[in-house]
C-alpha cells in the first residue's frame, strides 16, 4: 500500500512549492523509500508546451516526451524518481478526457459534474502514477494557491482522496508564508493562519506546516503557529532563504521533517543521513576553489525560470569541477545593437540555449562567431547548434545568406530545415520531435571523449533539423558529426577540430543533469572554460 503526501500552497506563488516537494522526496528516499512526485497545474492549457516562456518559464521534457512543468525538474534533479507524462496533469488534461468520455457515452446519460466527475478524473490521475511508478510515496504538488478558483477541483479531490484511503495513508503539506515586517521589526503569522483557515473550511487539515520566512521563528513563533493553526508544534517546520536550494533537504533533515512523515506513516525505515550529497554536492558548491564567468546567451534572460534546466546543469558542472560557476546572462538582441565585444570580451565559456523565432537569432550568430574565433569554450543547445550550424555555413563555408527555413523560409542555402514529416503538421501542441532518442556517437571526438560511451539517450524537443544536403561541404571545411540518430540519419552532435572545445547538440543534455551527476557535456564544458581561466592567469 502507498502512502501520499499531499503538498499545498498558501498565502502567495512562488513559494517554492517545487523545491519543498523535491526536497520531502529526497530525504524520503535517504530512508530508503521509493519515491515519485506529481504535479496538478489549473491552468486550462493541456499542457505548457504552447504557452510562452515569459508567461511560464521553461517547458521541462521528460524521457517518453512529455511537456511538461518545471517542477518536473526539480523533481528528476532532487531524486531518482523518473517523470512521465503521467506526473503533470492539468485541469486541460482532466476536462479534455472527462468530455470526451462524455461524448463517447462513457457516462450512461449522467449529468456531468465537478463533484464526482472531475473530482474521480483526478483521482484516477494520482492512482495511475501510483500504478506506473510503483512507488511507495507518492509526492503530489497542487499548483496556485490555496483560495485560487481554479484550484478548488484539485483540493476537492485530494480530500477526498484522504478519506476513501484512510487517515493513515494521506498526509498534508501546507508551504505558507510568515513574513517579516520591518518597519515594525516583527514576524507576522496572520497570513498563515487565514491560509490554513480556508484549507479546514474545504475539509483539509494540515499535519505539517512549511514556513517560508527570512527570520528565525522563535520557538514561541512555532508555538504559536502551532496553537493557532491547529498544527503539533514540532511539525512546525521552519524554511528560510538559503544560499542554495540544495541546502533544503539538509535543512528540513536537520528538523527531522523525515522522522515525523515516518511516524504518521506508521514505517520504520533505516536511519540515514545525507552524508553524500553533503560531502560531494553541498560541500563544493558552498566552498568552490575556483570560479569561472560564462555567458548565457539568450532572448528569454529577464526571466530566471525561463532556463532553468541550463542554469542548473551550470551549477552541477561547477560542483563537478570544484568551482563556482557565474552566470552572465546576455540578451542577445543587446549584441545586435551594442556589438559583441563589450559582452563576451572576458568571459572563459559561451552557451547559447534552445528557443523559437527570430528575433536575437543575429546576436546569437554573432556570440558563436566569436568564441569561434577566439576559441572560447562553446556550448549551443538545440536552437544554439542550428545557429552554429547557421554561423559556420556563412562564415567558413561561403554560403552567404545560409539560414533556417524557420527564420527564411526562402533562403538560398536551407542548412536547417524541416523534414519531409514535419511540413505536414498544422497543429502545434505536442507535434514536435519530442523526449528521448538514441544517439551513436563516433570515435576520437570529444563528444566521445566526454560520454565515454558509444550510445546515449538525450531529450529532445524541435522541429528542425540539420539539412543532409550540406554535411559532406561541412566535414571538409572542418566540422565533425560527431553524434547521429542513425536510424533516421539525423545529426544530433557537432562540434570543432580545431577548437579546444567547441560543441553544440540539437537535443537538451540539461534536463539530465543533476547536482551529484553533472552532465558529462556540461561537466567538460567547464573544465575546458577553467582552462581558459588558468591560461589567462600564466
Ligand atoms: N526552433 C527550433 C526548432 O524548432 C529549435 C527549438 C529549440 O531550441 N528547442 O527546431
Amino acid at each position: 500500500m502507498a502512502k501520499y503526501i499531499f503538498i499545498t500552497g498558501g498565502v502567495i506563488s512562488s513559494l517554492g512549492k517545487g523545491i519543498a516537494s523535491a526536497s520531502i522526496g529526497k530525504i524520503l528516499e535517504a530512508r530508503g523509500l521509493r519515491v515519485t512526485l506529481m504535479k496538478f497545474d489549473p491552468y486550462l492549457n493541456i499542457d505548457p508546451g504552447t504557452m510562452n516562456p515569459y508567461q511560464h518559464g521553461e517547458v521541462y521534457v521528460t524521457e517518453d516526451g512529455a511537456e511538461t512543468d518545471l517542477d518536473l525538474g526539480h523533481y528528476e534533479r532532487f531524486t531518482h524518481s523518473q517523470m512521465t507524462k503521467f506526473n503533470n496533469v492539468t485541469t486541460g488534461q482532466i476536462y479534455n478526457s472527462v468530455i470526451s468520455k462524455e461524448r463517447r457515452g462513457d457516462y450512461l446519460g449522467k449529468t456531468i459534474q465537478v463533484i464526482p466527475h472531475i473530482t474521480n478524473e483526478i483521482k484516477e490521475r494520482i492512482n495511475k502514477v501510483k500504478e506506473v511508478s510503483s512507488a511507495e510515496i507518492v509526492i503530489v504538488e497542487i499548483g496556485g494557491t490555496v483560495g485560487d478558483i481554479e484550484s478548488l477541483p484539485f483540493l476537492e479531490a485530494v480530500r477526498q482522496f484522504g478519506l476513501d484511503t484512510g487517515k493513515e495513508q494521506v498526509m498534508y503539506i501546507h508551504l505558507t508564508l510568515v513574513p517579516y515586517i520591518r518597519c515594525a521589526d516583527e514576524v507576522k503569522t496572520k497570513p498563515t493562519q487565514h491560509s490554513v483557515g480556508t484549507l479546514r473550511e474545504i475539509g483539509i487539515i494540515p499535519d505539517v506546516l512549511i514556513c517560508r520566512t527570512e527570520k528565525a521563528l522563535t520557538p514561541e513563533l512555532k508555538e504559536k503557529i502551532s496553537l493557532f493553526c491547529n498544527v503539533r508544534k514540532e511539525a512546525v517546520i521552519e524554511a528560510r532563504d538559503m544560499e542554495s536550494i540544495y541546502q533544503i533537504p539538509l535543512e528540513f533533515k536537520n528538523q527531522i521533517l523525515d522522522e515525523i512523515i515516518l511516524s504518521h506513516f506508521n514505517l520504520i525505515c533505516k536511519y540515514s543521513g545525507l552524508k553524500d550529497w553533503e560531502k560531494n554536492v553541498l560541500e563544493p558548491l558552498l566552498h568552490p576553489k575556483s570560479k569561472v564567468t560564462i555567458a548565457v546567451v539568450g532572448k528569454y534572460i529577464g526571466l530566471q525560470d525561463a532556463y532553468k534546466s541550463i542554469y542548473e546543469a551550470l551549477t552541477h558542472a561547477g560542483i563537478a569541477n570544484d568551482t563556482k560557476v557565474q552566470i552572465r546572462k546576455i540578451d542577445s538582441e543587446d549584441i545586435e545593437k551594442q556589438g559583441v565585444d563589450k559582452f563576451l570580451k572576458d568571459v572563459a565559456g559561451v552557451l547559447v540555449p534552445g528557443g523559437f523565432g527570430y528575433r536575437g537569432i543575429e546576436g546569437k550568430i554573432k556570440a558563436i562567431h566569436f568564441a569561434r574565433q577566439h576559441n572560447i569554450p562553446f556550448l549551443g543547445l538545440c536552437l544554439g547548434m542550428q545557429c552554429a550550424v547557421i554561423e559556420f555555413a556563412r562564415n567558413v563555408c561561403g554560403l552567404e545568406g545560409a539560414n533556417s527555413t524557420e527564420f527564411k523560409p526562402k533562403t538560398k542555402y536551407p542548412v536547417i530545415s524541416l523534414l519531409e514529416e514535419q511540413k505536414k503538421i498544422k497543429s502545434l501542441g505536442a507535434t514536435m520531435r519530442l523526449g528521448a532518442y538514441l544517439c551513436t556517437i563516433k570515435k576520437n571526438t570529444l563528444a566521445k571523449e566526454a560520454y565515454a560511451k558509444a550510445q546515449v539517450y538525450e531529450r529532445h524537443r524541435h522541429r528542425y533539423e540539420m539539412n543532409n544536403k550540406y554535411r559532406r561541404l561541412f566535414e571538409r571545411k572542418g566540422m565533425v558529426f560527431s553524434g547521429i540518430y542513425t536510424q533516421k540519419n539525423l545529426v544530433e552532435i557537432i562540434e570543432l577540430k580545431t577548437h579546444p572545445y567547441f560543441i553544440a547538440v540539437q537535443f537538451h543534455p540539461e534536463f539530465k543533469s543533476k547536482p551529484d551527476k553533472s552532465h558529462p557535456l556540461f561537466k567538460e564544458f567547464i573544465k575546458a572554460a577553467l582552462n581558459v581561466e588558468v591560461n589567462k592567469g600564466v
